[in-house]
């Protein structure tokens, strides 16, 4: 094993990943992750961090990457690909739900429309745009005159391309029968779907650790713990509500924030509230008011012990401010 890998293997925050895509990650974070740059992925395609413009529908989407396969007893032999596969096969409302969710989180981390390209000039005509809702109308009239299927013209001025290809689609093996995904011309194997949703999901979500290998009755036990807490304490603030803490307490202006990345916008609202919290409690050690027990030092705003998973999760606010009169 190199010793970049037995390093990432070693940090907490990657446990559970497997070792050589926690490494890879963990490259990513210094190069790409810092300064929000896209990462390059399979060929040409680019993996772009999502901004907060697209919150609401990326946290959603991300169902697709946050899966779990192995608490379906059909899943477990599958591989996480062909699980999300097996998902939008599902008849009816909740199969559209999977392929709908997994085109939304492709456009917004691809920077991609879904439709189909010309493959003359390159142009992409969108499955919502009037120009091919009013074709797919053209093929229904033709149907009912009992006509031949117009030919779908390329609109892109002096192409007149006749031929595209599907922005993004599954792709069956005829001898295996298991799927592949196919984006953009470019093949995403299942090994590269793996890659993919520990990047995406790293690259936005800062404090995102991998949960798969907690114990399932911990994983219970700490939801329910949570779900209670919440409906005691009733905590919630809309992403509305947070973008708007975050102008008022910074110089950030509105516009500024729709268009951060989700990463940096979270680190943000995090490190504010740190501030304002560490001013506070300093103010409140200085006045002489205030005794503060010496094997709890005041927790700096910048720098923070390492927590893990669940952190302080086991207690409750009384317990965690305990000592404090
Ligand atoms: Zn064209």
């Amino acid at each position: 094993m190199a010793k970049e890998q037995q390093k990432s293997v070693e940090n907490n925050k990657y446990r559970g990943v497997p070792a050589n895509i926690a490494s890879e990650i963990e490259s990513y974070e210094t190069r790409y992750f810092k300064e929000d740059l896209p990462i390059p992925f399979c060929g040409t395609l680019k993996l772009y961090p999502a901004t907060v413009r697209d919150f609401e529908i990326f946290s959603s989407c991300s169902a697709c990457l946050t899966l779990d396969k192995n608490k379906d007893p059909k899943g477990i032999a599958m591989s996480q690909l062909e699980y999300l596969y097996s998902k939008t096969q599902i008849p009816g409302d909740e199969g559209s739900m999977w392929s709908y969710r997994l085109q939304k989180l492709f456009e917004i981390i691809f920077h991609l429309q879904n439709g189909i390209k010309c493959i003359n000039c390159g142009e992409v005509i969108e499955y919502q745009s009037p120009y091919f809702r009013q074709y797919i109308e053209g093929v229904h009239k033709a149907q009912q005159e009992g006509k031949g299927a117009p030919a779908l013209v390329c609109p892109h001025e002096g192409c007149g391309g006749q031929q595209f290809i599907e922005m993004m689609k599954f792709i069956e093996d005829p001898k295996t029968h298991k799927h592949v995904l196919c984006v953009d011309g470019q093949i995403i194997s299942k090994q590269d779907y793996e890659r993919l949703r520990y990047i995406v999901l790293y690259q936005n979500f800062p404090d995102y650790q991998d949960d798969s290998w907690v114990d399932p009755a911990i994983k219970q036990d700490y939801e329910e713990r949570m779900k209670l807490e919440r409906q005691k304490n009733d905590f919630h603030a809309t992403i509305e509500k947070k973008i708007v803490c975050l102008a008022i307490a910074t110089s950030f202006k509105f516009e500024d924030i729709y268009s951060m990345s989700i990463r940096k916008f979270t680190m943000a609202l995090t490190t504010v509230d740190d501030l304002i919290n560490y001013q506070i409690m300093k103010t409140a050690s200085l006045s002489g008011f205030v005794q503060w027990p010496k094997d709890k030092p005041i927790e700096h705003w910048i720098y923070k012990p390492y927590k893990d998973m669940y952190g302080d999760s086991y207690k409750t606010i009384d317990q965690a401010t305990q000592g404090v009169k």
